[in-house]
C-alpha cells in the first residue's frame, strides 16, 4: 500500500470552527515565501487570488505542524483541534 492509500484510509472528525487562523496583515505585509503553500502534505492553504490572501481548508489538516515551523513571519495561529475533532489515523 502506497502513502497516498494510507492518508486515503484516515478519517476526520470535523469541528464546525476552525483550529488555524491567518493573521493576514502579518501575511499580506511581512512575508514574502509563502511556504505554507510547499509544505503543507494536506494543501490545506491555497493562495486566493482575487481577495490576495492565504486560504485555509482546515478540514484537511493532518496535524503533523509543519505549517507553524515554516511559517517564520508567525502569521498562523494553530492549535490542536478540539477533543474529540480532527484526524484519526489509521495506520500509523
Ligand atoms: Fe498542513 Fe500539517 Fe499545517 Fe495541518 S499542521 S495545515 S497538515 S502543514
Amino acid at each position: 500500500m502506497n502513502v497516498d492509500a494510507k492518508l486515503g484510509r484516515n478519517v476526520f472528525k470535523l469541528d464546525k470552527n476552525s483550529h488555524i487562523a491567518v493573521r493576514h496583515e502579518v501575511c499580506q505585509t511581512r512575508c514574502t515565501r509563502r511556504y505554507c503553500l510547499v509544505v503543507c502534505p494536506a494543501n490545506v492553504y491555497s493562495w486566493n487570488q482575487e481577495r490576495g490572501q492565504i486560504h485555509v481548508e482546515y478540514e484537511g489538516c493532518l496535524e503533523c505542524g509543519s505549517c507553524v515551523i515554516a511559517c517564520r513571519d508567525q502569521a498562523l495561529q494553530w492549535r490542536y483541534p478540539q477533543a474529540g475533532f480532527g484526524v484519526q489515523y489509521r495506520f500509523g
